[in-house]
C-alpha cells in the first residue's frame, strides 16, 4: 500500500488534496490539530470516492509531538513508508508589524515555517532509502511577493520557497522531488473575513480559486509525470502575480 501525508487535511486545501491523493491510490493520512469532526468529515469524502484514510493528530509546530505521532505510524508499519508529504497545515494572523504581538510572530512562523523541519525531517529518511520520495509545500503569494500587514506569514512562507530549493539540491539524486505551491486567494475558511468583491477586481481570472484546482496541482507534482521537476515554486493565483 501506498501512503501520503497531508498535514491539515481536515479542512479547506488540505481536505481536497486528502481526496485527490486518494484518487491516486494512496492511503492518505489526514493530520488536523483540533477539529476532529471536519478531519472525519475528510475521511468520509475519502470513503465515498472509493479510497482509504486514517487520522493522525499532531500539531506540527511541536516538535515532540509531531516525531511521536510520525514515528509511532513508522512502528506500526514496518517495512512501509510514506512517499508522498504536502506540508500543508498554515494559519494567518494578520497585523502591521508595529502592532503585532510576539505570539502571532512564533505562532504563524512554528506552524508555517518550524514545522516544515518537525515533519520532513523524520520523513525524507525513508524516502531515500526507497529512492522515491515527493515533499510538497504549501507556500503562498504572500511568501514570494511579501503582503503588508503580514510580515509574519510572507516570512513563514519566504522561508518554506528557499527551503524548498535547498532540499530540492540535497535529495535531487535519489529520486525525491521537492516543490512548492504559491496559491493567490483560495476560497477556504482561511480567506473568511476577507473583502472578496475588491479582491477580485484585481484578479485577471475574477474568481477566487477552489481548493481542487490546487489539489489537481498537487496531484501533477505527486505523480510519476513530474519526476523531472524539483525545486520550483508553482504559483496558482488566476494571474493576480507573475
Ligand atoms: P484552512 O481552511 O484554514 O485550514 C487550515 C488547516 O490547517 C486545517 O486543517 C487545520 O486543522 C490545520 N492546522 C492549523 N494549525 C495546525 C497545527 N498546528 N497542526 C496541524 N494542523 C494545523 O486553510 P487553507 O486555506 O486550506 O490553507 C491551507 C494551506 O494553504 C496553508 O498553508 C495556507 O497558508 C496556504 N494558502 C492558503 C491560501 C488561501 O487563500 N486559502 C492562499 C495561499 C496559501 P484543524 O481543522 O484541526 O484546525
Amino acid at each position: 500500500m501506498k501512503h501520503a501525508l497531508v498535514t491539515g487535511g481536515s479542512r479547506g486545501i488540505g481536505r481536497a488534496v486528502s481526496v485527490k491523493l486518494a484518487s491516486m491510490g494512496y492511503n492518505v493520512i489526514v493530520n488536523y490539530v483540533s477539529n476532529e469532526a471536519q478531519a472525519e468529515a475528510t475521511i468520509k469524502l475519502i470513503e465515498e470516492a472509493g479510497g482509504t484514510g486514517e487520522l493522525l493528530k499532531f500539531d506540527v509546530s511541536n516538535l515532540e509531538q509531531t516525531v511521536a505521532a510520525i514515528t509511532g505510524w513508522q512502528a506500526a508499519h514496518k517495512g512501509e513508508y510514506i512517499e508522498v508529504l504536502v506540508n500543508n497545515a498554515g494559519i494567518r494572523k494578520d497585523n502591521i508589524l508595529p502592532l503585532m504581538p510576539s505570539e502571532d510572530w512564533y505562532k504563524v512562523l512554528g506552524i508555517g515555517l518550524n514545522a516544515f523541519y518537525n515533519v520532513t525531517q523524520p520523513l525524507i529518511q525513508p524516502m531515500l532509502r526507497k529512492k522515491f520520495g515527493r515533499v510538497i509545500n504549501m507556500a503562498s503569494l504572500s511568501g514570494l511577493k511579501g503582503l503588508p500587514g503580514q510580515t509574519n506569514y510572507s516570512a513563514a512562507k519566504g522561508g518554506i520557497i528557499a527551503a524548498t530549493k535547498a532540499l530540492a539540491q540535497e535529495v535531487g539524486k535519489r529520486g525525491v522531488t521537492v516543490n512548492a505551491i504559491a496559491p493567490g486567494f483560495i476560497k477556504t475558511d482561511m480567506v473568511e473575513g476577507l473583502n472578496e468583491e475588491e479582491l477580485v477586481a484585481q484578479i485577471p481570472a475574477g474568481r477566487f480559486g477552489n481548493p481542487e484546482e490546487v489539489a489537481a496541482l498537487v496531484g501533477f507534482l505527486a505523480s510519476k509525470d513530474a519526476s523531472y521537476i524539483t525545486g520550483e515554486v508553482i504559483s496558482i493565483n488566476g494571474g493576480l502575480y507573475s
